[in-house]
């Protein structure tokens, strides 16, 4: 009964289920370095409106249990679309992908770089508007989505780890370690590059990501393997109930194993993120960020935002 129990209390804390998404720090991290990587004069915009694009960075994560259809642009289950056709070969239009394979089966297993790619040009629109607001929803929006397709358990059907007995290991990976090893990260990023091609490049992120599943799941086992069974978990006190999770010994030694793999996906995030919200602004034809229309309210839902600039 007791082992029940921590199960059922360490799968409530690692969010098993359909939550798909680096861990609230990382995304803020993720959004912060981004704003500073910018180049001028997007740099001067996106500093000044920083603290939005921080605050902001989990609101996808947020809405998915409220809002129809979020849970899919988190995430996408390549291994289903591998044992159709080559995943290099599922098409890059949406339309495409939704005749060859239906549109129900495409948001069960997930839309993450199709979404990116739908979204670039809204933030293209938001930016030729020049209206503040929408600028500041689509990028925060956005980024979420650019960091999310950076996380190997995000393009994976076995994204908890719940096909081989790994239960858990979505949030170890994306949550605990950031959370342990961020402030040791040496954050720092090439130079914000122009993406004429973006649909190939998001797609590009998600094949790598993709790419190092095998080793999420293996370097887990050979963590626990060297961490002595009895010291793999502990128990915390949070508010008035007992949780168990993962020992600091364990995520060290999983971390060890990774050879700095998250780190490595968060800074192609970081990367990522910024050359999305600099192309969409030279899409846009480089308007001029200064005196920008703010008449709509900043709260103005997305799906507001989706119908209007949707066109
Ligand atoms: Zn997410």
């Amino acid at each position: 009964m007791m082992k029940r129990l921590s199960l059922l209390i360490v799968c409530l804390i690692c969010g098993v289920g359909n939550i798909r998404s680096w861990g609230f720090l990382a995304h803020r991290t993720i959004h912060q370095n981004a704003c500073l990587a910018m180049p001028k004069p997007l740099f001067d915009f996106y500093k000044l409106h920083i603290n939005y694009l921080i605050d902001h960075a989990t609101d996808p994560d947020n809405r998915r249990y409220v809002v129809e259809n979020e849970a899919c642009k988190h995430f996408m289950d390549c291994d289903f679309y591998e044992t159709t056709v080559p995943l290099d070969t599922v098409p890059k239009d949406y339309s495409e992908a939704v005749c060859l394979f239906s549109e129900d089966t495409v948001l069960k297993h997930g839309i993450v770089p199709w979404q990116c790619n739908k979204m670039i040009y809204w933030l293209k629109n938001a930016f030729q508007e020049r209206n503040l607001q929408k600028i500041l929803k689509v990028s925060a929006d956005i980024g979420h989505y650019v960091a999310d397709a950076h996380v190997p358990l995000h393009t994976s059907s076995n994204y908890n780890g719940q096909k081989t007995n790994q239960h858990g290991i979505h949030a170890l990976w994306e949550t605990r370690i950031p959370e342990l090893f961020i402030n040791q990260y040496p954050i720092y990023i090439s130079e914000v590059e122009f993406l004429p091609n973006y649909s190939v490049e998001i797609w590009k992120s998600i094949e790598e990501s993709f790419s190092l599943v095998p080793k999420v799941l293996l370097f887990e086992k050979l963590a626990k393997q060297v961490t002595p069974e009895n010291a793999r978990y502990q128990f915390v006190q949070k508010g008035t109930s007992v949780i168990k999770i993962e020992s600091e010994q364990l995520i060290r030694n999983y971390e060890r194993q990774l050879e700095n793999m998250v780190l490595l996906r968060m800074k192609k995030s970081i990367q990522m993120v910024a050359n999305t919200w600099y192309t969409a602004w030279i899409m846009a034809g480089e308007p001029e960020l200064t005196n920008l229309d703010s008449s709509i309210p900043v709260d103005v839902p997305i799906e507001n935002i989706e119908n209007d600039l949707h066109r």
